[in-house]
């Protein structure tokens, strides 16, 4: 029998601690911690995540105070787009924004890395994505050496420095990383090849990005062994498998919301006494 599915357990399993060396092949892409429901045990408990996030998000809105950033990460195919899709369902599009993050624009190389992104960190009571990010910007640009390595190799103090501020301001940081192997990368390409309604969604750069495999795992190992804090956490999300993949994006959202203990504001007037006349 499967153990019951423990959205607690599971948030702590798969977060990294503080300070602590990550080995990407010591985690198993492909992990379903102990838990063989399955594809429609797993749809059923994603939906009941689904209705919490509803009226957490609701909860956090109305209360309009905390403010919730959450970023992914991932190999091409790994299932960022996914993520947004599943784990979000249902949530009222009012209080929830998606930030993505492409090939900067001019502009944006005029000034430094972080402009952007923080013009795009949430407002008090919202919700944003981050569909990459500013860690591209250790990641991409490391791989591919856009900048000198004495320039990104300073990047993951500034960006432990900058996620500290907006924590300190009060936003609510969780960051995915979505683990997958690269055999099962080879295969969700091949899908993509294989189906003609897939094909926008294929770029010959994916396979170039695909050669790099090694040095990007590399450079994933030391972001998360260099930027996972207590205010802002990395979580390595198994990923091989679409189903618990979102069930841990979904646990470990519902659990830290569930920890704000948010509550609805009272009422602007007194409302014990109201009559509405027909
Ligand atoms: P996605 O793959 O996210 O669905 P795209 O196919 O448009 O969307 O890819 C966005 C591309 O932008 C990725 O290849 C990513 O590495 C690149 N990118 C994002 N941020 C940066 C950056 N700061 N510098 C260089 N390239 C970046």
């Amino acid at each position: 029998m499967s153990p019951k599915l423990d959205p607690y357990r599971i948030e702590k399993r798969y977060r990294v601690e503080p300070g602590s060396e990550i080995h990407l092949s010591d985690w198993d892409p492909s992990d379903t911690a102990g838990f063989d429901g399955g594809k429609e045990e797993g749809r059923r408990y994603l939906s009941g995540l689904n209705q919490q996030l509803e009226s957490l998000q609701e909860l956090l809105y109305a209360e309009n105070k905390h403010k919730v950033l959450i970023v992914l990460q991932g190999m091409d195919t790994s299932g960022k787009d996914g993520v947004i899709r599943h784990v979000f369902e249902g949530v009222n599009p009012q209080g929830v924004r998606v930030a993505s993050f492409k090939v900067p624009t001019p502009l944006e190389l005029a000034h430094d890395y972080l402009w952007r992104v923080h013009q795009q960190t949430p407002g008090k009571g919202e919700m944003v994505i981050f569909n990459r990010s500013h860690y591209e910007d250790v990641l991409v640009v490391r791989v591919h050496s856009l900048v000198p390595e004495e320039v990104w190799s300073r990047r993951y103090d500034q960006i432990n420095a900058f996620e500290r501020l907006l924590a300190e301001e009060g936003t609510i940081i969780l960051k995915f990383f979505l683990h997958i192997s690269k055999e099962e990368q080879k295969a969700r390409l091949q899908a993509r090849l294989d189906d003609e309604t897939k094909h926008w969604k294929f770029s010959l750069g994916d396979l170039k990005e695909r050669a790099l495999w090694p040095e990007y795992q590399k450079a994933y190992e030391d972001v998360l062994s260099k930027t996972s804090s207590e205010y802002a956490p990395w979580y390595i999300v198994p990923s091989d498998r679409k189903w618990f993949r979102n069930l841990v994006v979904g646990s470990a959202l519902v659990e830290r919301l569930k920890e704000l203990q948010m509550s609805y504001p009272a009422p602007k007037d007194d409302l014990s006494q109201v009559v509405i006349e027909d």
